[in-house]
């Protein structure tokens, strides 16, 4: 069965997409630890990060390192914080999360759960600012 994330990639599920290309997506967490917290995955569905090709592991890193840039500017902070967890969703995702402190990356801590209009609101920041890049 197809991952939630194969469903965004197929439009089957809507997403706040702020990047994509031929291999990746980047969207917003629908549960952000902070606002501005992306998900960049690969098109490729496979679970673990370190069962990916080469290829796709670096060009995920290179297109992370893209979104991160134009997100650090949308979303001011003192730097991008990444984790790969993968616990609860079996597709490979880099997470990106604006950090002003230590515990802007804590996942144990309880998530955001912000409304469409807030979401779409910031994913539009992100999306202007990678197209100023
Ligand atoms: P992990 O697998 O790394 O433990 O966490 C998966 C992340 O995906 C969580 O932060 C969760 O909020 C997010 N997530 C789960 N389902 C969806 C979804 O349908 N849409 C979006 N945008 N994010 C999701």
């Amino acid at each position: 069965m197809a991952s939630i994330f194969t469903k965004i990639i197929q439009g089957d599920i809507p997403a706040h997409k702020v990047a994509e290309n031929t291999d990746y997506l980047a969207f917003l967490d629908i549960n952000p630890l902070v606002m501005g917290h992306v998900l960049v995955i690969p098109k490729k569905e496979v679970d673990y990060i370190f069962d990916l090709d080469d290829e796709t592991y670096l060009g995920l890193h290179a297109f992370a390192k893209e979104v991160a840039i134009g997100l650090k500017k949308a979303v001011p902070c003192v730097r991008i914080g990444t984790a790969v967890v993968g616990l609860e969703v079996p597709h490979v995702h880099i997470h990106l999360v604006p950090m002003n402190t230590m515990d802007d990356l804590n996942f144990s801590r309880p998530k955001l759960h912000p409304g469409t209009q807030e979401l779409e609101k910031t994913a539009e920041l992100i999306r202007n600012s990678l197209l100023e890049r």
